[in-house]
């Protein structure tokens, strides 16, 4: 068998986080300690072998790259201290631009270089939506952000839920669409890597019930990644994140629906919610989590780098630094507002629109991917072992 290594693709993961892939001497170790993997295609030493080798469409193809929690099991163990599970985060890193659409904006996204853009391009955007609204200065009265892009007396939508939506929804529209075209590519690139048969596909709904669901299941409820045992903190500031951007997701669902479709016919739900309204209550303990979550997992990633003497990537940091980002500028809007200091709460509020908009744009791109690909990955390894994919009809 003739290889041919892609060696730019070696340059790029060794340059983000798998600078160590050439150490591996193929022991297997790392295979038998992670917790993760499976024992009929057990990860991650088949994986250290293809890096080195430069084998990018293979490793793209493989969902087992998405398996790993990267919890460093395999790392503490590695007697040629090769960092496989750092490894594994770089192919991923390599994975979400591939896989990225539009391929500009994933390029984009994925370089520090460009940081100057990336924050620019949201920050232009809502600035240009402020002035074009007329509502660029500070408002008289009560600080209310109901009214941060001004008022008009149209009482069924208001002024600055519609420049919201104007900003919002395009930018949460492009990164479904991407990050649908992204799984569209890699369940294709996965499927071929099985020689999958083309002839039997389970029916949406039994695609959703025996692969999708499950894996839903388990990612909520934390069962395979509570089972690292070197780096437990991952797990512990992991959940609280995630359950923290689920009640998020329900208040932001909810003030759509309240404001955009039923506030047309009931004008009174416009407005700020009481504090003591329920989703208010949940918004602001969902806030609370975030904060707490990427704290911890901050501390870890700061604490390993500095026991390792080695600086992180920017794949690492980006989104801890957007998300601990949207949290503060949030809890500051809100703090601010409460102590009746206009300026000071319209500016953390102008940068909690931007910051969240930067969550949304570049969603498909970052670490914040493996949400839907991990998802995809595990409903993957499930379906590769169905008679679906093996050209038997189950059922
Ligand atoms: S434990 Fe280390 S040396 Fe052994 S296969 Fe895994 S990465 Fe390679
Ligand atoms: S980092 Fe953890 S989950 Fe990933 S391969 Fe290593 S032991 Fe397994």
């Amino acid at each position: 068998m003739q290889i041919n290594p892609d060696l730019k693709f070696i340059r790029y993961l060794k340059g983000a986080g798998g600078d160590t892939l050439k150490k591996c001497f193929q022991c297997a170790t790392c295979s038998v300690v992670c917790p993760l993997s499976g024992d009929d295609k057990p990860f991650p030493r088949k994986e250290m072998i293809w890096a080195q080798w430069g084998l990018k469409d293979k490793l793209v193809a493989d969902p087992d790259i998405f398996l790993c929690h990267q919890c460093g099991d395999c790392t503490a163990y590695c007697p040629r201290g090769a960092k496989p599970g750092d490894v594994l985060g770089a192919i991923r890193a390599y994975a979400y631009t591939e896989y990225g659409f539009p391929s500009g904006l994933a390029r984009l996204a994925t370089a520090a270089k460009n940081l100057p853009l990336l924050i620019g391009i949201p920050a232009a955007i809502v600035l240009i939506m402020w002035y074009i609204s007329g509502g660029m200065h500070l408002p008289t009265g009560e600080i209310d952000f109901g009214h941060f892009f001004g008022h008009w007396d149209f009482k069924y939508l208001t002024k600055t839920t519609m420049f919201i939506d104007l900003i919002m929804l395009p930018a949460a529209g492009l990164a479904v669409f991407s990050a649908y075209m992204g799984v569209t590519r890699m369940w294709k690139k996965m499927c071929e890597g099985i020689n999958a048969s083309p002839e039997w596909r389970p029916s949406c709904g039994k695609f959703i019930n025996d692969f999708l669901w499950p894996s839903v299941k388990e990612i909520l409820s934390h069962d395979r990644f509570n089972e690292c045992g070197v780096n437990k903190d991952r797990a512990r500031g992991h959940k609280p994140l995630m359950y923290a951007f689920i009640g998020l997701l329900i208040v932001t669902t909810y003030g759509f629906i309240s404001k955009d479709f039923i506030g047309i016919f009931v004008p009174s739900l416009h407005g700020p919610l009481h504090l003591y309204d329920p989703f208010k209550i949940l918004a602001n303990v969902s806030a609370v989590a975030l904060l707490y979550g990427i704290f911890i997992l901050w501390g870890n990633r700061s604490r390993e780098e500095s026991e390792s003497g080695k600086q992180g990537t920017f794949y690492d940091w980006f989104l801890i630094y957007e998300i601990a980002a949207v949290g503060i500028t949030g809890v500051l809007a809100e703090l601010t507002r409460l102590a009746g200091l206009p300026f000071l709460a319209y500016l953390f509020y102008f940068c909690h629109l931007v910051s969240i908009m930067m969550l949304f744009l570049y969603m498909p791109y970052t670490k914040f991917a493996h949400m839907v690909y991990r998802t995809f990955a595990m409903a993957f390894e499930r379906y590769r072992d169905s008679g679906f994919a093996n050209g038997v009809k189950a059922d």
